[in-house]
C-alpha cells in the first residue's frame, strides 16, 4: 500500500492543494481574474473583452457572509481569521444587533454591512468579491441568484437549494453573470477524506466491495427552521444525509444509477413536517452498493469502505474535527485542519487563477437529483428508483 503523505502545518497543506488536488481543470487564460472565472464554458467574447479590463489582481479576495447564524459565527468567521487567500470583508444580516457586534469584533467598515433589503447594492462594492450564502436552505437560491446578478462569485451552503429546478436556476444565473459557484462541501480538501478518496478511487486495496456510511445527530429545539418544511425543504436527509451521498460518490469515484430508500419516524409531532431517519442504498454503475443512514434522532458519524484486499474507515468522518481514520494496515495520521479555511482559500485561489473548484454547482445539483430520487423511493413504498443524472 502506498504510504499516505503527512502534513505538519496547515500552510504546507494549503500549498499542496494549490499545486495539486483540485487544480485539474483550467479555464481559458483569457478569462481574466476577478469577476470572470466561471465553472461554465459559456463565456462570451464580450466577457473576454471585459476581463482584460478587470481590476488589478488582489492578493486576497474580500468575502461577505450572508446570514450570521451558528455556522457563520461558530465556524466560518473564525476560519476567515486563518485564511490566506480571502478575508472577511463584509456581512449581510437581518439583525441590527449582530451587525453592531460583528462590526466591532471583526473591524468591518460601515459601507460593507448590508441587510436583506439593500443586498443588491453589493454590485457597487469592489471590496467584496465572494458572497457566502449561509441562510436557511429555502433562501439559498434567491440569495445566490441575487449575488450572481451583482457580479459576485458565490459559495452557497449545502444543500445547494431545495429542488433541482432551483439548482439549475442558480447555475444559469452564475453562468450568465460570469461568476463561479461553489457549494459548501468542506470535506473535499480535508486530509482524512482526501485519503479515503485516494484509497477508494485508486483501488489501493483492490476494487471496492461495499460502502457503509452514516451521519446523524439528535436535533434539539423543536421550533428551529430545520424542522420547518418551508424553510428547510426536508429533514435529516437534506441536512446531514447529503454528506453520506457525497462520501459514497467521492469514495467510489462513481455516480449512482438507482436508489432504494425507507423512512422511519419515532416522534410524529416533532418530525411532522420533515424526515427524521432515512436508510437508503445507492447502486453504482460497477454494481457497487453504498448503504447510507441519516437521522435527526440518532448520533452516527462514520464512513467505511470494504475492498477485495482490505478496508478503510473514518470515525468520526464528517464533523469539523478532530477526525480519525484507520485502514486494515493501521491507523491514519493526518493533521487536523480548519476544513472551512482550506475550502474558502481554495475557492479564492480558483477564482484568482481561473481554475475550477471541485465543489461545483453542478455537483450540488447532482446531489439534489439523488435526494429527490430518495424521497421518490420512499413515496413509492421503497421501490427502486432510477437516478437520471
Ligand atoms: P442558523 O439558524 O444558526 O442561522 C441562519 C441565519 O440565517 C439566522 O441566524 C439569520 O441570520 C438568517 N435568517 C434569515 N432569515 C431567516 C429565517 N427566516 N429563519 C431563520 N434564519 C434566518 O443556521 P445555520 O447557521 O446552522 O445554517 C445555515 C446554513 O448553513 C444551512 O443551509 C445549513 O445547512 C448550513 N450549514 C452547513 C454546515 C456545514 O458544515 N457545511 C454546518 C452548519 C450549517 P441573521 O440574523 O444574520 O439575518
Amino acid at each position: 500500500m502506498k504510504k499516505p503523505t503527512y502534513y505538519t502545518t496547515r500552510r504546507k497543506f494549503v500549498k499542496r492543494i494549490s499545486q495539486g488536488a483540485g487544480a485539474g481543470l483550467f479555464l481559458p487564460a483569457s478569462m481574466g481574474v476577478l469577476g470572470s472565472a466561471c465553472s461554465s464554458n459559456q463565456q462570451s467574447s464580450e466577457t473576454v473583452t471585459e476581463s482584460t479590463e478587470a481590476p488589478a489582481k488582489k492578493d486576497r479576495l474580500g468575502l461577505a457572509l450572508v446570514g450570521l447564524g451558528n455556522y457563520s459565527k461558530g465556524q466560518l468567521a473564525p476560519a476567515l481569521e486563518q485564511t490566506e487567500k480571502c478575508y472577511l470583508a463584509g456581512i449581510v444580516t437581518g439583525t441590527p444587533a449582530k451587525a453592531e457586534e460583528w462590526k466591532q469584533k471583526y473591524n468591518i467598515p460601515d459601507g460593507n454591512i448590508y441587510n436583506y433589503d439593500n443586498y443588491d447594492e453589493l454590485v457597487n462594492n469592489d471590496d467584496i468579491d465572494i458572497i457566502y450564502v449561509v441562510l436557511p436552505n429555502s433562501m439559498h437560491a434567491e440569495y445566490t441568484i441575487r449575488a450572481a446578478k451583482a457580479g459576485k462569485h458565490v459559495m452557497c451552503e449545502k444543500p445547494m437549494a431545495i429542488s433541482v429546478d432551483e439548482c439549475q436556476q442558480m447555475i444559469d444565473a452564475c453562468n450568465q453573470n460570469n461568476v463561479q459557484l461553489a457549494v459548501g462541501y468542506r470535506l473535499h480538501y480535508e486530509p482524512f477524506n482526501q485519503e479515503v478518496i485516494r484509497l477508494g478511487q485508486e483501488q489501493v486495496f483492490g476494487p471496492l466491495t461495499g460502502i457503509d456510511n452514516a451521519f446523524g445527530f439528535t436535533i434539539g429545539d423543536p421550533t428551529q427552521w430545520r424542522l420547518d418544511y418551508e424553510r428547510a425543504g426536508g429533514g435529516a436527509l437534506m441536512d446531514v444525509g447529503i454528506y453520506t451521498i457525497q462520501a459514497a460518490c467521492y469514495t467510489s469515484g462513481e455516480e449512482p444509477v438507482s436508489v432504494v430508500a425507507e423512512e422511519f419516524k419515532t416522534d410524529m409531532e416533532k418530525f411532522s413536517e420533515v424526515d427524521e431517519t432515512i436508510n437508503f442504498t445507492l447502486t453504482f454503475p460497477s454494481g457497487l452498493k453504498a448503504n447510507c443512514q441519516t437521522s435527526y434522532n440518532k448520533n452516527y458519524n462514520k464512513l467505511r469502505g470494504e475492498a477485495e484486499n482490505g478496508w478503510f474507515e473514518l470515525s468520526p468522518a464528517y464533523t469539523y474535527g478532530p477526525l480519525a481514520g484507520e485502514t486494515s494496515e493501521g491507523p491514519m495520521d493526518f493533521p487536523q485542519i480548519s476544513e472551512q479555511a482550506v475550502h474558502m482559500d481554495r475557492f479564492a485561489e480558483c477564482i484568482m487563477q481561473n481554475e475550477m473548484i471541485k465543489t461545483t454547482g453542478e455537483m450540488g445539483m447532482r446531489d439534489m437529483k439523488i435526494i429527490e430520487a430518495i424521497y421518490q423511493s420512499i413515496e413509492q413504498g421503497s421501490q427502486e428508483v432510477p437516478i437520471d443524472l
